[in-house]
């Protein structure tokens, strides 16, 4: 049975690079109806804060992933295996695969000279019975890792010191715990970022050491942004949260996220999660760094939008509607912003006139709007709302004529007009707007705009 694991640390906020991570795991678990393990790496007490975690449980809850599928193993917790580490550290020692060294930095340097050299092994032999424990690694040959993504990749091993798995304190090193608790929960795959492929040729020689034989490794290509740097925290919008706080669908990320370096051919691109977990492939990931393009996610979201029901967009919309909004009214327009929309966030824009007292002033929307016979375009216009029958055609051609009275196609009409009512110069189609807003209201706007 294939057993993967996500393994983040809670150090920050969550990643959209660890979203695309646990997204893989998740689809390899789920097609060989195989298990994936949660892990979360809480070693690091000076970086750790339990708020990281929560935000890694709900943003792996939103996409998808957690405890009511049978896959899904965990929440477990690294910090509560350190027994497990320091007995796999004491069976190294024991069986001569590791050893003391009480060598200092500043020792080392002085018998290789250099800042850089790695350790000499000097303390290989000295039989020392405390201080820092180190792995014995092989002098001569390659170390070999076999990637399915990246192919055979070879790290000579005269060039792997003797790496440290636990401090003088007897508290074991990241490198170790992570081997350990791969090795205790069984874990066949070993699915993670490629900036962990160094850790992978120091994990492939403790594995066999610990007595297991290693897993599988893939190591997943780095995300990129335009600029064809490194996703950053500091430069991007990297939190898997903020995409969620600005109104993009759960179902639209996910779909994102997967094609981030791998793709299910065919030029499929928009493709819901049931039909793309089991074509999911290892193999078929590509090695190349995977661009992040924020404006295709946001095409990608508009799409999911306009495919949903319209009860379920209404449903969708509620979290960025106002509570005090009048959901009969939103209802009746609900459709017309279903169209128009990429992320959900913009739906208050668009609608908001309907409930708000006054419509929302932009000086600038309005020094646009009111120019030439704009004033005379109100003035007509707000004349035939008295009477006219309050249906968008009627509205319309009430409006052309208007126009054309004062020389004016029905688009440059309409843009006073628009701005009158809604307070903005873009929007959701004009005529339907004023049936929605009502004669009452639409007629008190206009004269306001006039007064
Ligand atoms: N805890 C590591 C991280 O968050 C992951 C290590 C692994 O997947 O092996 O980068």
């Amino acid at each position: 049975m294939i057993r993967v694991r996500f393994a983040p640390s809670p150090t920050g906020m969550f990643h959209v690079g660890g979203a695309r991570t646990a997204l893989f795991n998740w689809a390899l678990a789920q097609q060989a109806g195989g298990r994936f393990v949660l892990r979360i790496e809480d070693t690091d007490a000076t970086r750790n804060r339990p708020e990281w975690t929560e935000g890694i449980l709900s943003a792996l809850a939103w996409i998808g992933i957690g405890e009511e599928s049978p896959v899904f193993e965990g929440p477990f917790f690294q910090s509560s295996f350190e027994p497990q580490h320091r007995e796999a550290v004491a069976r190294l020692l024991a069986d001569g695969r590791a050893y003391y060294c009480d060598c200092t930095r500043e020792k080392l340097q002085e018998r290789t000279g250099s800042e850089h050299k790695g350790y000499d092994g000097f303390c290989r032999d000295r039989g020392l019975a405390e201080g820092a424990v180190r792995f014995r690694t092989p002098d001569e040959g390659v170390t070999v890792v076999d990637d399915l993504i990246r192919g055979r990749v070879e790290f000579p091993n005269d060039a792997q010191e003797d790496f440290v798995v636990a401090r003088s304190d007897g508290s074991p090193l990241y490198v170790l715990a992570n081997a350990v608790d791969d090795i205790t929960q069984g874990v066949t795959h070993v699915v993670r970022g490629e900036e962990h492929l160094g850790n992978a040729q120091r994990q492939q020689l403790l594995w066999p050491a610990l007595g297991a034989n290693p897993p599988v490794w893939a190591h997943l290509p780095v995300i990129v942004n335009e600029q064809r740097k490194k996703l950053s925290k500091r430069r991007d919008k990297v939190a898997l949260e903020s995409y969620r706080e600005e109104g993009y669908l759960a179902e639209a990320m996910v779909n994102y996220l997967m094609l981030l370096g791998w793709g299910p051919g065919e030029d499929r691109e928009i493709m819901p999660w049931s039909e793309m977990m089991p074509l999911f492939k290892l193999e078929s990931v590509n090695s190349a760094s995977a661009f992040f393009d924020e404006k295709k996610l946001r095409a990608f979201n508009g799409e999911y939008i306009r495919a949903l029901s319209p009860d379920e967009f209404v449903r969708r919309c509620e979290p960025w509607l106002d509570p005090s909004w009048d959901r009969a009214t939103f209802v009746k327009v609900a459709g017309l912003a279903q169209t128009r929309v990429a992320v959900l966030s913009e739906i208050s824009a668009n609608v908001d006139f309907l409930f708000l007292d006054e419509p929302f002033f932009d000086q600038a929307a309005w020094d646009k709007a009111m120019k030439g016979p704009a004033e005379e375009i109100l003035t007509g216009y707000l004349a035939r709302l008295e009477t006219a029958d309050m249906d968008p055609d009627s509205l319309k051609t009430a409006l052309e004529e208007v126009g054309a009275e004062h020389g004016l196609k029905l688009g440059k009409a309409q843009a006073p007009v628009r701005v009158a009512l809604t307070g903005r110069t873009v929007g959701l189609p004009l005529f339907e707007s004023i049936e929605a807003l009502g004669r009452e209201r639409s007629v008190q706007r206009l004269h306001a705009a006039l007064a």
